[in-house]
């Protein structure tokens, strides 16, 4: 009898990761007798842990924080989307190679659901998810995107790298569509108020649609996604972006349709 498949996501710390209840619901409702697992590796252990996993029946992995950059470095093949974006968050482990991609990009385009070819877009945060929002929403044909960052010469450099906009203050760009990639409202103890001043979104009208790619273990909405919403945009929040991520690896490792709306449910703590 062969093995029963293993996928898993690598990170450190990743304890309170959402993804083995995402994945574990898609392959019961699907049929399929695969287990996904946490991953804890430390930065020194990811070569050696990534090379070890095929051989223990592993057909790929999900790679978070701080992984995602030297993930990359470990694949032998690099899809157009990770080697532009500069980071794999998707490790598919075939005919004895790594195949590294990026499904944050794609993930975050489906979770919008609308076009976005004639939105003028602004992207706060510079960071990993900043990269990778930045990237999917220009190949996705966005009229313009334009970077924001605390740092600014961080925004500066992607900006000038992916060819976009930078945007010295948030509302320098106007704008149809926001996405926060900071971590700012990542933490529940943080005033709200404070939350939105870091990002000077405070005493702003939100554009029409407002993602926020930060989600909360407690299933608590941010502040960002509270100040849409306040203010009549129509929100996209991080666990969305995250399930539609997953889909996109289940796919890529099991050849099936990703049951989404299972997917869903199983991250909100609902029933599908
Ligand atoms: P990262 O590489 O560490 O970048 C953090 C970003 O947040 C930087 O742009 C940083 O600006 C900014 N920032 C941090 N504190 C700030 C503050 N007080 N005021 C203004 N900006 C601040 O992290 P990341 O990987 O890009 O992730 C960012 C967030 O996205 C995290 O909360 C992560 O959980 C979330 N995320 C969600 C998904 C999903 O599927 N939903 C996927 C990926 C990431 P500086 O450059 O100035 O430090």
């Amino acid at each position: 009898m062969s093995p029963r498949p293993l996928a898993g996501v690598l990170g450190h710390p990743v304890a309170h990761s959402l993804s083995p209840t995402i994945h574990n619901a898609a392959y019961r409702a699907v049929g399929l007798d695969w287990r996904y697992v946490k991953l804890p590796v430390p930065p020194e252990r990811l070569a050696e842990v990534v090379a070890a996993l095929p051989a223990s029946g592993y057909r790929g992995a999900n790679v978070t924080i701080p992984h995602k950059l030297a993930a990359l470095e470990l694949a032998n093949e690099v899809s157009a989307a990770a080697g532009e974006i500069g980071a794999a968050n998707t490790l598919t482990f075939r005919d004895g190679r790594v195949e590294a991609d990026n499904t944050d990009a794609a993930g975050l385009i489906e979770a919008i659901e609308t076009p976005v070819s004639a939105m003028r877009v602004v992207v706060l945060g510079a960071g990993g998810a900043g990269r990778a929002a930045a990237w999917a929403l220009r190949e996705a044909g966005a009229a313009e995107v334009a970077v924001w960052n605390r740092t600014g010469e961080r925004a500066a450099a992607l900006a000038r790298e992916l060819g976009v906009s930078h945007a010295p203050r948030p509302f320098d760009a106007p704008a149809d569509l926001l996405v926060n990639a900071t971590s700012v409202g990542l933490d529940a103890g943080e005033c709200a108020n404070d939350a939105l001043r870091a990002l000077s979104l405070l005493d702003r009208e939100p554009p029409e649609i407002v993602v926020d790619l930060v989600y909360r273990a407690d299933g608590g909405e941010t502040p960002v996604l509270a100040w849409g919403r306040g203010g009549g945009a129509r929100v996209v929040d991080g666990i969305e972006v995250l399930v539609r991520q997953g889909a996109r690896s289940f796919e890529l490792w099991t050849g099936k349709t990703a049951p989404l709306d299972v997917m869903r449910a199983a991250a909100r703590g609902e029933s599908a």
